[in-house]
């Protein structure tokens, strides 16, 4: 096929407006015009209607992204509605009793979407036996890669910074010893942040993972996990310099015992924004005269 020189500039724009909105892989082996709308489904194909009301239909379901938005019975091989999700999510986190477990059962839990996009799950890095367990938004396209957390240019940063309070992921000294997680499991496509409805669904995975590590104290990274795991609406930077009591569920393994949390920047803000690493460097000390005492 050829294209006139206009036809090709258009191309390259049209490319190029993607890539500004963070659209910068292909997740579907054929192109997909999303402005026509999806067909609708055969009245033989419909769920029977339920007595709390009519069941949406799955038609609009079938457009990526907009899934969780729709409480609805879905065709074999879609992804499930958000509180069936949940549900599943909370029974399979809750009957794993290891981290093997558990890493087994995110791979093989069908509820995301983001799954279907993604190329590695990514679990974890760092010592199981650590004493403290920083836990992030998401991984990005070098942890896709690699399937391990905060691996790219972020996570370079990551590392500097806790090196500053003695804190490294390969210590073999438990006390020393960081461990590194995630919010969500799977790399949203493009790096978009994940909806409510994907972070809701793999928080119960999250929590039981916080269990199985025991850890003495956690650090949240950006304003996805601290707002996340403590359940609040305020922005990071007003959950930010201060510790949290943190609770795990008792239905995922929780004691009643608070663990104390504290949010600092995400070192991606830090890489655009350096004037906020003096608010880190302000973060990093109150951990480490805290997790001091914790120890002592
Ligand atoms: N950002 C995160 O929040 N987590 C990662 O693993 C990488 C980048």
């Amino acid at each position: 096929m050829s294209h006139t020189n206009n036809e090709k500039a258009f191309l390259i724009e049209a490319l190029q407006w993607h890539l500004d909105h963070g659209v910068d892989e292909a997740v579907l082996n054929e192109p997909l015009d999303r402005t026509v709308p999806p067909p609708m489904p055969k009245a033989a194909d419909l769920p029977a209607p339920s007595k709390a009301g009519p069941a949406v239909t799955a038609a609009k379901s079938n457009v990526l992204g907009f899934q969780e938005a729709l409480p609805q019975s879905k065709p074999a091989g879609e992804v499930m509605g958000t509180a069936q999700a949940i549900v599943q999510a909370n029974k399979l986190a809750a009957d794993s009793s290891s981290l093997e477990e558990l890493s087994s059962a995110i791979t093989a839990f069908d509820g995301l979407s983001v799954k279907k996009t993604a190329s590695n799950m990514v679990f974890c890095d760092g010592n199981p036996k650590s004493k403290i367990m920083l836990i992030g938004e998401a991984p990005g396209a070098d942890e896709d890669i690699q399937g391990k957390p905060f691996v790219g240019a972020s996570g370079q940063l990551l590392d500097r910074i806790l090196a500053c309070i003695n804190l490294e992921r390969t210590s073999d000294d438990a006390e020393k010893a960081i461990y590194i997680s995630n919010i969500l499991n799977w790399r949203p496509p493009g790096n978009r942040t994940p909806t409510q409805a994907e972070i809701d669904i793999s928080l119960p995975f999250i929590e039981r993972h916080i269990t199985l590590i025991q850890p003495k104290m956690i650090i949240l990274c950006g304003g996805v996990a601290a707002k996340g795991l403590l359940r609040r609406s305020e922005s990071i930077s007003k959950l930010r310099g201060t510790f949290h009591d943190y609770l795990i569920p008792s239905e995922l393994g929780g004691n009643g015992q608070p663990i104390p949390a504290v949010a600092t920047y995400h070192p991606a803000y830090l890489l655009r924004t350096p004037s906020q690493k003096k608010a880190v460097w302000a973060d990093m000390l109150m951990i480490q005269e805290r997790y001091r005492q914790i120890l002592s």
